[in-house]
């Protein structure tokens, strides 16, 4: 944002209204607790009116809960990790988010993801206190995102879409956002991904209809098990819509058996035929292929996760997906035993006919 000006260029407009700014910067990607208590300390010092979050989803998300604990200096992080808890922000600043990645779409979500080093874990914080009260979504900010994190942010917000309408909390207020959403991402991402400057426009625009879906309708197992895998592996991290893009037709089949009718709806609208099941079939091919043109891999084997560390691990990792937030909205139950089972087509790319 520095490097390409945005932030100057905000700060500008700022001073321009005789408005005092101070920056806040240097945050990391999985921001950490640390880095959320150092900028709620910054913010106690300087006490704005106005937060002004910009650039991918870890600074944003980042400064939705340093928010927090500016406005409530007691409150500790284990307290706010309950969903849905948080105390009445607004009392202290507002909140605006200008989003440079098109995926997250945490400048309209009730999210914010952090991330304790000291025990490993990825929290999704969760509570509407936290959605911003204003968001500017400029598709200039987007045209610098690198071609990888283009794919990898494209495919997490084709997975919010899809999760958010096969959702057991689906409702006809987020169904058009989700479908739209999905749509789009058909219709654009590859050129985007090409650096088409439309298409990095229209994905901006769609990644935020999937996110006003997704908050409302919340999400499902492919999030859960993204979560759950992203930091799992010695081999390094799976970045998380890369891990959503793998995961995604696995968990499309396993779903169908409780939600075949709504995936094949989302079929149709882009304009897949045939009966509900050859429906289904053809959107997991047509995710597939998309994988490929974008060099996302379409199991874990090939992602370069090792064998032996995935089949010792694997138990443990199902055991925790199941228990992730987003496994309580998905439109089929699921166990710990399925979820290895699953987890295990994803490894080789064997069928899912469970
Ligand atoms: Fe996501």
């Amino acid at each position: 944002m520095k490097r390409f000006g945005f932030a100057d260029k905000a700060v500008g407009y700022l001073n321009e209204a005789g408005i005092e700014v101070k920056l806040f910067e240097g945050v990391e990607p999985d921001p950490s607790v640390e880095t959320v208590m150092k900028g709620a300390a910054f913010m106690r010092e300087f006490e704005p009116d106005l937060i002004i979050s910009m650039g991918g989803g870890s600074p944003i998300d980042a400064a939705k809960a340093m928010w927090v604990f500016y406005e409530y200096p007691e409150t500790t992080f284990e307290e706010i990790i309950t969903p849905f808890s948080f105390p009445e922000l607004r009392q202290k600043a507002k909140f605006i988010a200008i989003p440079s990645t098109s995926g997250t779409a945490t400048e309209v979500t009730a999210f914010s993801v952090i991330t304790d080093y000291s025990t490993g874990v990825k929290y999704p914080l969760a509570d509407f206190n936290i959605t911003p009260d204003i968001a500017i979504v400029d598709p200039d900010l987007a045209q610098t995102m690198p071609k990888t994190l283009t794919a990898h942010t494209g495919m997490d917000a084709l997975t919010h879409a899809i999760e958010a309408y096969v959702s057991t909390l689906n409702s006809p207020f987020t169904d058009p956002l989700a479908l739209k959403a999905i749509y789009m991402v058909f219709d654009y991402l590859p050129d985007s991904y090409n650096g088409d400057k439309n298409a990095r426009e229209q994905m901006h625009y769609a990644q935020c209809l999937a996110g006003q879906a997704f908050s409302n309708a919340l999400l499902g197992i492919v999030h859960s098990m993204a979560h759950k895998t992203g930091a799992a592996f010695s081999t390094g991290h799976i970045p998380h819509g890369c891990a959503n893009a793998i995961y995604l037709p696995y968990v499309i089949k396993y779903n169908a058996k409780c939600a075949e009718g709504r995936y094949a709806d989302i079929a149709r609208s882009v304009g897949i035929e045939g009966s509900d099941s050859e429906c289904v079939e053809k959107l997991c091919e047509k995710i597939n292929e998309y994988n490929i043109k974008l060099n996302i891999p379409i199991t874990l084997k090939d992602f370069g996760i090792n064998e032996a560390e995935f089949k010792e691990k694997v138990s443990k990792i199902a055991e925790l997906a199941v228990g992730d937030a987003c496994t309580g909205s998905n439109p089929r139950p699921i166990t710990p035993a399925e979820m290895e089972k699953l987890l295990t087509c994803t490894y080789y790319g064997t069928e899912v006919d469970f």
